[in-house]
C-alpha cells in the first residue's frame, strides 16, 4: 500500500510575508492529517524560512530544480548539494515549464536527477505530452522517451539510491497545467499504469513501491476522483498550493 503524496509547486510565487501566512497556517492544519505526506517546493530563496518554519512540522520541504552541475563557473546555478543543506527532502526535475523554455532536455534532466540522488533529495522526475503530441496519438511515445534514461540509463548505484531515496514520478501532462482543464481520471490512471509497468520493465519490486503522482489543475473539486484510481499515489498541485484551504482540503481527501 503506497502511502499518498501531495507536493505543492510554488513556481515563481511567494514573499517572505506571504510564505510565513501561509507556511504557518499548513502547518497548524495538517498537523492532525495522517495517512498521507505532504511536502512544498518553493523558490531557492525561501528554502532558509522554509526550513525555519516547517522543520518540527509533518510537512516536508524542497527545490524546484537542481543544477546539471556540481560546482564551478556556473552563475546562478544552484547545485544538489545546497539545495540538501537546507534540510530539502525533495527537489522536482524535468518540469515542462523548464522543458519549454528549452532549458531542460531530456540528457540534461537526466544530469540533474543523478545529481539530485547523490546529495541525498528525493527526486520529484516530470514527465507529460502536450496537446499537439496527444491530438497526434504520440502521449505514451513521448512519456516512453522522457522516461526512458530513468528506467534504463542509471546506473545500478545510481538506480539503487533511487530506490532508496523513493524516487517519485510526477505525471503532468502540458495541456493540463495552469488551464483548469484536469486529464480526466481514465486517462491519468491509463499514463500512470503504463509508466509503472516501464519501471517494472527494470525493477518489478520498485514498480510497485514507487509512487507517481499527478499534476495538471489538481484542486478538491477533482481530487476524489483522480486519487481514487489505483495508480495516482498523490498530486503536484500549482495554483491549488497557493491558496491554503486548496492545499489542505486536497491532503484531506487524500488521507
Ligand atoms: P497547476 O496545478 O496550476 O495546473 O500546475 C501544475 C503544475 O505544474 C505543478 O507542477
Amino acid at each position: 500500500m503506497r502511502k499518498k503524496l501531495v507536493i505543492g509547486n510554488w513556481k515563481l510565487h511567494g514573499s517572505l510575508l506571504e510564505n510565513q501566512a501561509l507556511l504557518n497556517r499548513l502547518k497548524q492544519e495538517l498537523h492532525d492529517i495522517e495517512g498521507v505526506d505532504a511536502a512544498v517546493c518553493l523558490p531557492y530563496v525561501y528554502l532558509y524560512q522554509a526550513q525555519a518554519a516547517l522543520q518540527d512540522s509533518t510537512i516536508a520541504w524542497g527545490a524546484q530544480n537542481v543544477s546539471q552541475f556540481t560546482e564551478g563557473a556556473y552563475t546562478s546555478c544552484i547545485s544538489a548539494q545546497m539545495v540538501a543543506e537546507f534540510g530539502c527532502t525533495y527537489t522536482i526535475v524535468g518540469h515542462s515549464e523548464r522543458r519549454a523554455l528549452k532549458l531542460e532536455s531530456n540528457q540534461v534532466a537526466t544530469k540533474r536527477l543523478l545529481n539530485a540522488l547523490h546529495a541525498g533529495l528525493t527526486p520529484i522526475f516530470c514527465v507529460g505530452e502536450t496537446l499537439d503530441e496527444r491530438d497526434g496519438g504520440m502521449a505514451e511515445l513521448i512519456v516512453r522517451n522522457q522516461m526512458l534514461n530513468v528506467v534504463y540509463g542509471l546506473d545500478s548505484q545510481a538506480f539503487a539510491l533511487a530506490k532508496k531515496l523513493n524516487m517519485v514520478i510526477a505525471y503532468e501532462p502540458v495541456w493540463a497545467i495552469g488551464t483548469g482543464e484536469h486529464a480526466s481520471p481514465e486517462q491519468a490512471q491509463r499514463m500512470h499504469a503504463f509508466i509503472r509497468m516501464m519501471i517494472a520493465e527494470r525493477d518489478r519490486e520498485f514498480s510497485e513501491q514507487i509512487r507517481i503522482v499527478y499534476g495538471g489543475s489538481m484542486a478538491p473539486q477533482n481530487a476524489e476522483s483522480l486519487l481514487s484510481m489505483p495508480d495516482i499515489d498523490g498530486g503536484l498541485l500549482g495554483r491549488a498550493a497557493l491558496v491554503a484551504e486548496d492545499f489542505i482540503d486536497t491532503c484531506r481527501i487524500a488521507s
